[in-house]
């Protein structure tokens, strides 16, 4: 039985996505043909997934410390930093204007 499974970028939604050989773990890798970016359909590292990136900028926003952020996610300190730094680089080369809005 053939079954077929529909695969999109997680980074762009696209759906041009390619194998692109395993890590050494056996897991599939990805390449995106769009943005060109790889990734892996299920990641077992807890600080390599994207949705755990989002809850440290989430958190961070809502003013939780490095420490924090560690222990209530499971990732180390230093994944926290590195996050951080990727999006501190990211937002003042990319985004001039950055408009913050606020809850009155
Ligand atoms: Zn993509």
């Amino acid at each position: 039985m053939l079954v077929m499974q529909t695969v999109e970028c997680i980074h762009c939604k696209s759906e041009k996505v390619v194998k692109n050989g395993k890590r050494a773990s056996g897991v599939q890798c990805l390449l995106c043909r769009n943005c060109k970016e790889s990734f892996q359909l299920e990641y077992t590292n807890n600080g390599a997934k994207p949705e755990t990136k989002l809850m440290i900028i989430k958190m961070t926003l809502n003013g939780s410390g490095i420490r924090d952020i560690s222990r209530v996610l499971g990732v180390s300190q230093g994944t926290v930093i590195v996050v951080l730094k990727k999006l501190k680089i990211l937002l003042s080369t990319s985004i001039p204007n950055i408009v913050i809005l606020k809850n009155e």
